[in-house]
């Protein structure tokens, strides 16, 4: 049968902008000559960490270059799973038995953490703790999955495997080779979730600023820092460097250590009852374990967000949402004859060892690079940074090395397209029964989205 056609008369802006209350902008409020703490970036981690320092009674600002959630933070899947882009027996073997535990804990905690603030401040941020499925794209990668269950399980995460044969208990689709349910976790409307957050956080007394870019940050004799804006200069004891997937030179060493990767979305309008309950009768969130991987949803409208990773060169949303389209069919055509109302793309940060870091670079801290663990990972590490900071102890993360990018790098991933034709392969590779790519044959557990 023919591919339908895609309309083209979607919207080309996140569909989350749409249904999320307006962020008023702070843009021109008078800067403070000199602070404790300068957080630069307006997303999840840098208006977490702005909450926290002003609960903690330090003089903090928060400098954003566009407007407050301008990245990722509203653009992104809203998938909210704990767990990294390993799972739990490949972080033993890197980091050792102890250190894996802990940093597995920090993600658990992170969940907490996030559904805590929702729930205990009465966020309406259509919160939907329902778990996740994560779907085998090729026969080798099922095969995988009673081992990840059982250590995810020995974790904490409670996982269970589902054989193909009864996947239609969890989804609409017979395109999978079976999929591993994970209890911790679920779905909300990002948007809603970031206003959310800067509403605690001005409540908090957080002194947030829109329209202030850093251009550089320098250390002064007496061990301050010389923060330059574009509205001037802020003395600084403290920086933290908040802007993952959209760090740009104002701090050479964070951009150094991470490659920002597109990531891309279409929504559908709002399907029929009966239709959106045949796709996700559980309410899932869903990714599979190909390489160029697609990770969806059915919303609370039930319109279906279907997002994926489909190109590692420049792009474009209309390129983008036919792939998207294509794709989404292929795993649903029951969906044929819906319109594709929205399509958007973000920026996400990938590490070199696929891990979010928190840490310091030259005396300044950054918390950044969450390789698509973020909707969780942001908020808990702006958190955990502000807390240092004020002197509490450092996560577990903090003791992973922050890898440089191996390879003659100022911020234009020139070597992308190169490793997107080797995860195409591997992709096609895992069709005939192929294990997972990479070093770890247990990788679990992250939308890499
Ligand atoms: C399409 C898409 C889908 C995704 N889906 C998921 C998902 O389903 N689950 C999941 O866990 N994660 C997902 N992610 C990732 C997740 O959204 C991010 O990890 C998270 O939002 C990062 O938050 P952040 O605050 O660190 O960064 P961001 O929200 O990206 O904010 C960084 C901010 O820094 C600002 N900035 C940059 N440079 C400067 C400067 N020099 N001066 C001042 N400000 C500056 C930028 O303007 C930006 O607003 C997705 C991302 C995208 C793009």
């Amino acid at each position: 049968m023919a591919m339908p056609k895609l309309n083209t008369d979607y919207e080309r802006r996140p569909y989350w902008h749409s249904t999320m209350p307006l962020i008023h902008s702070r843009a021109g409020r008078q800067l403070p000559d000199s602070v404790d703490v300068a957080v630069v970036g307006g997303g999840y981690t840098g208006v977490a960490a702005a909450r926290k320092l002003a609960l903690q009674g330090a003089k903090a600002v928060l400098l954003e270059a566009r407007n407050l959630g301008w990245g990722a933070s509203t653009r992104n899947g809203g998938i909210v799973h704990p767990g990294y882009k390993w799972g739990p027996q490949s972080l033993t073997k890197r980091w050792g038995a102890a250190t894996a535990r802990a940093i597995y804990a920090e993600t658990l905690e992170a969940t907490e953490l996030v559904f805590g603030l929702i729930r205990d401040n009465d966020i309406d941020a259509e919160l939907r703790p329902s778990g996740w499925l994560e779907l085998a794209w090729g026969p080798g990668h099922a095969a995988e999955f009673p081992e990840e269950a059982a250590a995810l399980n020995a974790f904490g995460a409670r996982a269970r495997v589902v054989e193909k044969d009864q996947l239609r208990t969890e989804i609409g689709t017979a395109a999978y080779h079976g999929g591993l349910a994970i209890e911790p976790g679920g779905v909300l409307h990002p948007g809603k979730w970031f206003a959310g957050l800067v509403g605690l956080a001005e409540r908090a007394g957080a002194d947030l600023h829109d329209e202030t870019a850093v251009r550089s940050i320098r250390r002064q004799a007496d061990g301050r820092f010389v923060v330059e804006t574009i509205r001037g200069a802020i003395l600084a004891r403290d920086v933290l460097v908040a802007t993952n997937g959209y760090t740009d030179g104002a701090v050479p060493s964070v951009r150094r250590r991470i490659v920002p990767i597109g990531s891309y979305i279409i929504a559908t309008e709002p399907l029929p009852e009966d239709l959106a309950h045949e796709l996700s009768p559980t309410g899932r969130a869903y990714f599979d374990t190909r390489n160029f991987l697609s990770y969806w949803h059915v919303s609370a409208d039930r319109r279906l967000i279907f997002g994926g990773r489909v190109s590692f060169l420049p792009t474009s949303v209309d390129r983008t949402a036919r792939l998207l389209f294509r794709r989404m069919l292929e795993i649903h055509p029951q969906v044929a004859g819906h319109r594709v109302a929205f399509s958007w793309g973000g920026k996400v940060a990938m590490t070199f060892d696929r891990m979010p870091h928190i840490g310091r670079l030259g005396g300044i801290m950054h918390a950044v690079g969450y390789s698509g663990t973020g909707v969780l990972m942001s908020t808990y590490l702006g958190t955990r940074a502000a807390e240092w900071l004020g002197g509490g102890a450092p996560p577990a993360l903090a003791k992973l090395r922050f890898p440089l990018v191996p390879a003659p790098y100022e911020g234009r991933p020139w070597f992308l397209p190169a490793i997107g034709e080797y995860f195409r392969l591997q992709d096609r590779l895992a069709v005939r029964g192929g294990a997972r790519s990479s070093a770890a044959s247990d990788e679990a557990t992250s939308t890499g989205s």
